[in-house]
């Protein structure tokens, strides 16, 4: 903890070499990149796409998890996203999964979750099971990958999301990167598998 408060102070001293990059975001911002990840800490998506502040706007859910459209019930999930969508008019959204994921560890072993009943009622009501061909590899890539798919199918299920790839003007995109590597692969749909970016 106490190295991070010491960064915090010091940030302020960085902000100040770079004053005028900073000072701009007083107007606000139009980041371009709805960038939807794990809350795992090993995950830092201003460090793997070097994105600055204003550029990716942030829904970080435990295993990058899009629930079912709420409609009307409160979801931070679909607010976040329902405001990127029609307010900030984000032309990408990112779903990226990551090697090595507890959540999705969870999902596909069906771990013993009797202390966690938030964690297991999130796991159980907002994803189903990734269907896996192959026996689980430590890194858990097919699975990840998997789930990461299924959460495109969740986003278009999402009225603002679903009238905009309609229209032409948003795209959805599954992310799979190592957290050991640092390697980052894309979904390709035309041929059904993840390839380095
Ligand atoms: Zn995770």
């Amino acid at each position: 903890m106490k190295s991070l408060v010491d960064n915090a102070r010091s940030f302020t001293a960085h902000v100040a070499e770079r004053a005028q990059e900073f000072h701009a975001l007083e107007a606000g911002q139009s980041p371009e990149v709805l960038f939807i990840a794990c809350s795992d800490s090993r995950v830092v998506p201003s460090l793997i796409t070097g994105a600055r502040p204003g550029e990716l706007f942030e829904l970080r859910t435990a295993g990058n998890i899009v629930p079912a459209y709420s409609g009307g019930r409160p979801s931070a999930e679909t607010a976040t996203i329902e405001y990127a969508v029609r307010v900030l008019g984000v032309r990408d959204v990112i779903v990226c999964g990551h090697s090595h994921c507890g959540a999705v560890n969870a999902l596909v072993s069906g771990g013993d979750l009797s202390g966690l009943p938030a964690v297991r009622s999130w796991l159980e009501h907002a994803a189903g099971r990734p269907e896996t061909t192959a026996p689980l590899s430590p890194d858990l890539a097919e699975a990840v990958q998997r789930h990461a798919v299924a959460q495109l199918e969740r986003l278009y299920e999402h009225p603002c999301v679903a009238e905009r790839v309609e229209a032409g003007t948003l795209t959805v995109h599954a992310w799979y990167y190592e957290v050991h590597t640092g390697a980052v692969r894309a979904y390709q749909s035309a041929a059904s598998s993840f390839r380095p970016l």
